[in-house]
């Protein structure tokens, strides 16, 4: 691998390098804070966790060869090892569900991912043993890369989450209030998990939050869609990463035990999913992907970000509002930490910081050092209803020319004023996650 050379702060540089590397972000003093996954009583034996281990040394062989094959062929060279170790993985599992749904996996494998032999069955299984090729960060490796994600069911999470979503007329008047273009889409399954095991790509940094099912396999029509949100990974990024630099940047107390404890993280990222469904009848994504496909997968991040936030915060209302936007705030930190041009959803995150900032909502705290900003709750969330209104009528309402406009004046290429976060960020090393 050529010498890496990057910048925090160059955001052409970085889109260029962004295509070719395969270890991403090219970070050389990553942080990394260990933290241990518990597993499942089922698992919990020394026979599962040396299965893994094995299981571990394979994937990490597999991505080897994955990222020095030009041709990126999507099949696994040592298939059969891997259906074996399956195998002897499913036999642990007690329930019948579960089991079929491994067995489903081993073929899929076998089969070399063919798109008819998806193992759907994994959407009502207590554990489901994802193993295959699966997506990367955008802007990598569109085809996925080997990984292995063992994930545990939650009941009582999935439960509330489907209590949350029978109803969605709320949610559709309050759209029709912001804009009366606006509309909410039939969206996708989402079931909250727990992770026990990790390896291969989605072992390495950053890790991911959610799993988009079949897509993030490369599967891109099915009926059943689902996106797999991990909550135990989230809660520890959260502790580890976002709230540590909310402390560092925002003067603001963060209650992050209360918000670690409540449903927020969860609804946080069911709200971004929910903010990924909302259009208006002109929505269309095309000339934006013709235009700069980077700026496109941007917009869109922005857009889910926003929609959600602002339906978490104000419709929710079980939810804490100041919590909500502690969180929020947090998450932009978390992402915009990655540094620019590293990743669309980290420039559109530092964006939002943008707009807050030129809206005199995030403040320089004149009560302390200096060096630390401020911000009301419902400023932020106004002014984040104002940032809705204006992506309705720009990038959902397809005006290209208003939309390039309002990109460049936030976006990370062209904003000065978001020098004060980034110059706060570059002095803390970047962190990561390291599960044991
Ligand atoms: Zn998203």
């Amino acid at each position: 691998m050529n010498e890496l050379k990057s910048d925090f702060y160059d955001n052409y540089l970085n889109r260029e390098l962004a295509q070719q590397q395969d270890k991403w972000p090219p970070y050389k003093d990553m942080v990394l804070k260990d933290v241990t996954l518990p597993l499942p009583k089922e698992f919990d034996n020394q026979k599962f966790k040396n299965l893994c281990l094995t299981l571990n040394d394979i994937l990490l062989e597999e991505l080897v060869s994955h990222c020095s094959d030009l041709e990126n062929i999507k099949k696994f060279k040592h298939k059969d090892k891997i259906a074996a170790l399956l195998s002897e993985l499913s036999s642990m599992a007690q329930d019948s569900k579960s089991k079929h749904a491994i067995q489903e996996r081993i073929n899929f494998v076998l089969k070399d991912f063919s798109p008819d032999s998806y193992p759907i069955s994994e959407l009502n299984a207590p554990f489901v043993f994802l193993c295959g090729f699966i997506s990367t960060f955008f802007g990598k490796d569109t085809n996925g890369r080997p990984s292995a994600i063992f994930l545990e069911e939650m009941p009582k999470q999935k439960e509330n989450v489907a209590k949350l979503l029978t109803d969605t007329g709320p949610i559709q008047r309050y759209l029709s209030q912001l804009h009366s273009s606006l509309k909410l889409f039939p969206f996708p399954d989402f079931q909250p998990k727990k992770v026990f095991f990790l390896s291969g790509e989605a072992n390495t940094h950053p890790k991911h939050i959610a799993y988009f099912m079949p897509e993030d396999e490369g599967i891109k029509k099915s009926k059943n869609k689902c996106s797999y949100y991990l909550s135990n990974v989230h809660n520890e990024t959260l502790r580890n990463i976002s709230f540590i630099l909310h402390d560092y940047v925002f003067s603001n107390y963060l209650n992050s035990e209360s918000i670690l404890s409540s449903d927020i993280p969860l609804y946080g990222v069911l709200s971004h999913e929910l903010g990924h469904c909302i259009f208006t009848d002109k929505t269309n994504y095309k000339v934006f992907n013709s235009y700069d496909r980077w700026m496109s997968v941007t917009l869109q991040e922005i857009c889910a970000d926003v929609f959600g936030v602002i339906i978490a915060s104000e419709l929710w209302v079980e939810l804490n509002k100041p919590d909500v936007v502690g969180y929020y705030l947090a998450e932009c930190l978390r992402y915009s930490h990655r540094g620019v041009g590293y990743f669309p959803d980290s420039d559109g995150m530092l964006f939002q910081l943008s707009w807050l900032f030129d809206s005199g909502v995030l403040v320089i705290d004149t009560s302390g050092s200096g060096s630390r900003l401020i911000y009301e709750t419902d400023m932020v969330i106004s002014a984040l209803r104002s940032l809705a209104r204006v992506l309705t009528d720009s990038f959902l309402c397809q005006n290209l020319e208003l939309t390039v406009e309002i990109y460049n004046k936030y976006s990370p290429l062209y904003n000065k004023e978001t020098l004060l976060i980034l110059e706060n960020l570059k002095k803390i090393a970047p962190i990561s996650l390291n599960f044991t």
